[in-house]
């Protein structure tokens, strides 16, 4: 049904770039994007940072002002959304009520004419690969919000497309059963082996599901990488800020503590806690990075400890976490403690080109 042909070796998608201005407002602003074929990719960043917009012209929804689409080695930047081989999930669902969960299914197929049986089989099958084969003359509104996020999914997979584009799908529920849906839907974008471009600013969401993302800020893109390379060498602040907690360390402190100028980042979870100790220093490797200062807060997470330690250089603040399993003296210093932090050198991530 595709109008457009699978080129070998071309990507899923690709964005050269891509512009769109709406007025005065620059809401994409220069965006290049490979995907691979069968890839989980998300496009995260803040409210209004233009994720939705890049995913709203890859599906034909809004046309660029600048820059060319390509799905499978064939551009379609002037191609209307019904040639495209994409599919959209939106947050909202979309669902018909006045309709059953099959007829909700089967809607696409019955606009492009596919006979009754074969439509019939081809819903059955999608309803199945969501978990809602028995649901299918029930009313949306006989149903629970995961429910009908499933049709959704249901409706976009039954036109079997290479490419699905999901708008925050999992916005609309609780927390518990968000973090369960993630989990069936990167099973289910595996098992199907279907390419996912996925809009999220739940930067727990992206790195859970993705293989790799984008992280959006201001209509452009600050790094793209995979999940653990997005935590653990975040290439510039705002990632470092966004994804993950990050102790920013820069000016003053930077030089102080790391004996170069520049803005660096440290993750919470790399730093130890010692009760105040003389000797600590003494006994630091050349590659600890040491740090003195007062606990100003400890605020229990559950899983973990978080406490925030006022330096005594230059009044910075560093935000470290300990797990409860950690039998470390830390979980004793509490507000106003005197206290040493430590980390390795390596833990220490520039997120500034060097001068
Ligand atoms: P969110 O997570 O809130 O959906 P987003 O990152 O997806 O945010 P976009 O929806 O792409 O951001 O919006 C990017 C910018 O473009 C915003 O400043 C927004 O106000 C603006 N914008 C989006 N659509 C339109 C439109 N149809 N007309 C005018 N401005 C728009």
């Amino acid at each position: 049904h595709a109008a457009t042909e699978m080129k070998e070796g071309a990507p899923a998608i690709a964005i050269r770039g891509l512009r769109k201005e709406f007025g005065s407002v620059t809401a994409v602003d220069g965006v290049d994007l490979d995907i691979a074929n069968g890839e989980f990719f998300s496009m995260l960043g803040p409210s209004g940072s233009g994720k939705t917009t890049v995913l709203r012209m890859v599906a034909g929804f809004e046309s660029p002002t600048a820059g060319t689409i390509q799905l499978g080695g064939t551009d379609v930047t002037k191609d209307p959304p019904f040639s495209r081989d994409v599919n959209t999930v939106f947050q909202d669902y979309a669902l018909f009520p006045h309709m059953s969960v099959t007829q909700n299914v089967e809607y696409g197929l019955r606009v492009k004419r596919v006979p009754r049986a074969e439509r019939r089989k081809r819903a059955q099958e999608a309803l199945e690969s969501v978990q809602l084969s028995q649901y299918g003359a029930r009313r949306p509104g006989q149903l629970s919000g995961g429910q009908r996020q499933r049709v959704a999914l249901a409706r976009a997979l039954v036109n079997r497309p290479r490419v699905l584009l999901l708008d925050e799908p999992l916005g609309a529920l609780d927390l518990k059963l968000r973090r369960e849906m993630q989990v069936e839907l990167k099973q289910l974008q595996r098992d199907l082996g279907i390419t996912f471009l996925f809009v999220t600013h739940d930067q727990e969401e992206a790195l859970t599901m993705s293989d790799r993302i984008a992280v959006f800020n201001n209509g452009r893109i600050e790094q793209v990488a995979t999940p653990r390379d997005l935590y653990e060498l975040p290439a510039t602040p705002f990632v470092a800020g966004f994804v993950g907690t990050s102790n920013v360390l820069d000016g003053e402190a930077a030089t102080a503590l790391l004996g170069e100028p520049g803005i660096f980042s440290v993750r919470p979870e790399k730093i130890q806690l010692h009760l105040d100790d003389p000797h600590l220093s003494d006994s630091a490797t050349p590659h600890a990075v040491t740090a003195a200062g007062v606990v100003r807060e400890v605020v229990y997470l559950g899983s973990a400890t978080q406490s925030i330690v006022d330096l005594d250089l230059g009044g910075s603040l560093i935000v470290l976490r300990q797990n409860q399993q950690s039998p470390s003296e830390g979980d004793v210093a509490g507000r106003g403690a005197r206290v040493h932090l430590s980390w390795l050198r390596e833990h220490t991530v520039s997120v500034a080109p060097q001068p």
